[in-house]
C-alpha cells in the first residue's frame, strides 16, 4: 500500500509539532515537506525539538507544491494563512485537512464552492478531539429539551481568535434544534460592556484566556430547579491527533468539503 504524502503547515507550532510526532508513529503516512513563514530551505531535522524528518521547509506554498508530490496538506497556522493555504492547495489538487480556526462564514462558503468545483476533498474541523466532538453532539441533543444555554470556552492566552471555533460550532449545532430565544431578564443591562458575553440567537458565549489552559469548554443548560453541564477538557495537544489521523484517512475518499469531524465519524 502506498503511503499518503503529507505537507504540514506550521510545523514549529504547538499543534503542528504534535502533528509531526503523530506522523512519525504512522506506517501509512509520509511527511514530504513543511510550510512555514521562516527558515526557508532548512530541514525539519535541523530543529532539535522536532522529530528527525528529512523534509524541507518552504516559505512559498506554490513553490512547495511545484517541487514535491503531495496528497494532503495539514494546516495548523493562523486564520489568515490557513485560508490562503487551503485555497491554494485545492487549486493544486492537494487535499486540505484544516485545524486552523477563525475562518469567516464567507471564507468557509468560498472554500466549500471551490472544493466542489474542483472535486478536491477538504476537511475543516474546529476541534479534532473526539471527546469535544461528542460534547457538541450531546449539547445539540440536550438543547432540544433545554433552550436556555450558555457556552463557556477556556483556552491558553496565545489563542488569536475568540470565541473559539468549537464554541461557534456548538452554537451552530444548537441553533439547528433551538428556537431563537433571548435569554436572561428582558430589561437586563450590562454595567460593564461585554459582561454577558457574545450573543448568538439569544444564547451567550463567554471566552476565557489564561496561561496554563489548553482547550476546555462547558455547555451549561438551565431549567426550573435544575442545571445540566456538559464539559470537555483537552489537557494535551496529543488529544487532537487521533482526529487529525482520521481526517487524513477520510479526506482521501472525499471530493467535497466536510466541516466538522462529526460528519466523518460512523
Ligand atoms: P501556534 O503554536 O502559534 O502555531 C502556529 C504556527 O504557525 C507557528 O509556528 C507560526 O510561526 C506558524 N505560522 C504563522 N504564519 C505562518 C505561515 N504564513 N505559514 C506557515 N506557518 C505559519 O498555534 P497552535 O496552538 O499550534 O494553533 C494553530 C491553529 O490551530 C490555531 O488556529 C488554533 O486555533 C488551531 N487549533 C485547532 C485545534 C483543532 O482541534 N482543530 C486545536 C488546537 C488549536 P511563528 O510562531 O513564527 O509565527
Amino acid at each position: 500500500m502506498s503511503k499518503v504524502r503529507v505537507v504540514v503547515a506550521g510545523p514549529r507550532g504547538k499543534m503542528g509539532s504534535e502533528a509531526l510526532r503523530m506522523i512519525e508513529k504512522q506506517d501509512d503516512l509520509e511527511l514530504v515537506a513543511c510550510l512555514d513563514h521562516k527558515y526557508d530551505g532548512q530541514k525539519i531535522s535541523d530543529f532539535e525539538e522536532l522529530p528527525k524528518f528529512d523534509a524541507t521547509i518552504y516559505n512559498d506554498i506554490e513553490k512547495c507544491f511545484q517541487s514535491v508530490e503531495a496528497d494532503v496538506l495539514v494546516d495548523l497556522t493562523t486564520p489568515e494563512f490557513g485560508y490562503l493555504h487551503t485555497k491554494t492547495a485545492i487549486h493544486y489538487g492537494v487535499r486540505p485537512v484544516v485545524g486552523t480556526t477563525g475562518f469567516t462564514e464567507e471564507q468557509l462558503q468560498e472554500l466549500t464552492d471551490l472544493s466542489e468545483e474542483k472535486g478536491v476533498g477538504v476537511i475543516i474541523a474546529p476541534n479534532f478531539a473526539l471527546g469535544a466532538v461528542l460534547m457538541m453532539q450531546f449539547a445539540k441533543w440536550a438543547a432540544k429539551y433545554f433552550p436556555d444555554v450558555e457556552i463557556i470556552e477556556k483556552h491558553h492566552d496565545n489563542k488569536l481568535d475568540a470565541p473559539s471555533g468549537t464554541a461557534i460550532k456548538t452554537a451552530a449545532l444548537i441553533k439547528e434544534v433551538r428556537e431563537s430565544k433571548q435569554q436572561g431578564h428582558p430589561d437586563e443591562k450590562e454595567t460593564i460592556s461585554g459582561a454577558r458575553g457574545a450573543d448568538v440567537n439569544g444564547m451567550r458565549i463567554h471566552s476565557m484566556r489564561l496561561p496554563g489552559l489548553v482547550a476546555h469548554q462547558e455547555v451549561v443548560f438551565g431549567s426550573s430547579g435544575e442545571n445540566l453541564t456538559i464539559k470537555h477538557d483537552s489537557f494535551h495537544r496529543e488529544s487532537f491527533m487521533t482526529g487529525v489521523k482520521l481526517a487524513i484517512d477520510n479526506v482521501m475518499k472525499l471530493d467535497i468539503l466536510v466541516y466538522g469531524l462529526e460528519n466523518i465519524l460512523e
